[in-house]
């Protein structure tokens, strides 16, 4: 397998409806909205943890951050939006439509959101490159694809992400053999090679130094940034949300205690370039 020849290309993104509401000017297309939530309750069978939280809409191309301690909800409400966690009450719509963790099983939205996990989620024994090539699986419309050969788009779309994550030196490593960032490099460039319109991340970095931390949360905001792809994450570490998050969601005790745009996350930092 060769990484090179192949040129640059731009990210189509898949159309998403544009919502435009009632009141809003009309002076052109609104943002499309991605995420809406209704007044949902949700939580455990058993726990007695119980997730309450008001109206809210996340549009295309935010990059939210949920903070809190530990118990609050974080991770559940990443879950409720990746059908994990049933919703007990009040609704959830994804990319304009009512969904519940039945119709989130299907393929049809499951291809349309991207997960990327604190512990990485890798097949260890398996290259960079097929791990990052699985991420294509969701394209593919039966199972027995999963013993057929991917298509020659699948291999080059995998071809570019691992250029964009800054992996073509490792592309043909175990992943087992790989760094934690580089790993989670792999954990990000399979999520995008899905070509998701939702990216839902828990913790993405809280497993590694604070160093590498910070440069992987620049390659994930440069990436969601370029695609306009919208990113829940789960962040613990408050100062990584003021500095990769344009919008801050605090919960507490499952409830949401503060909802904030970050203007700090969108003034361009000076010295602070990707390395790659
Ligand atoms: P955070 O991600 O903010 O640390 P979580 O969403 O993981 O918080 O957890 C919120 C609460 O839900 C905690 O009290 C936790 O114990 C409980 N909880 C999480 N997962 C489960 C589960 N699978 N079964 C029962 N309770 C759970
Ligand atoms: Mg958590």
């Amino acid at each position: 397998m060769t990484l090179t020849g192949v040129a640059q290309r731009s990210h189509p993104r898949v159309p998403v409806d544009v919502e435009v509401t009632a009141a809003a000017p009309r002076t052109g297309p609104q943002p499309s909205v991605v995420v809406t939530l209704k007044g949902l309750t949700a939580g455990y069978v058993r726990s007695s943890f119980s997730l309450q939280l008001p109206a809210l809409r996340i549009v295309r191309g935010e990059r939210v951050a949920l903070v809190g301690p530990s118990g609050s909800g974080k991770t559940t409400l990443l879950r409720v939006v990746n059908g994990r966690v049933s919703i007990e009450q009040g609704e959830l719509e994804l990319f304009g439509c009512p969904v519940t963790a039945a119709t989130l099983r299907g393929r049809s939205l499951r291809r349309r959101i991207g997960f990327i996990f604190q512990t990485f989620q890798l097949v260890g024994r398996a290259t960079v490159f097929e791990n990052i090539l699985w991420g294509r699986l969701s394209w593919r419309s039966t199972l027995p694809s999963l013993f057929s050969s991917f298509s020659r788009e699948d291999r080059l779309q995998t071809e570019e992400v691992i250029r964009e994550v800054g992996l073509e030196a490792q592309a043909l490593q175990r992943v087992s053999d790989l760094s934690g960032g580089q790993q989670q490099r792999v954990g990000i460039a399979r999520a995008l090679v899905q070509e998701p319109d939702l990216i839902l991340a828990d913790e993405p970095v809280s497993n590694l130094d604070p160093e590498t931390a910070n440069e992987i949360m620049r390659l994930l905001e440069r990436a969601c940034n370029s695609r306009h792809v919208t990113l829940m994450m789960s962040l613990h570490q408050p100062d990584l949300a003021r500095r990769h998050a344009g919008r801050i969601i605090t919960l507490e005790g499952g409830r949401l205690v503060d909802d904030q745009p970050n203007p700090e996350a969108l003034v361009p930092r000076t010295g602070d370039t990707l390395h790659r």
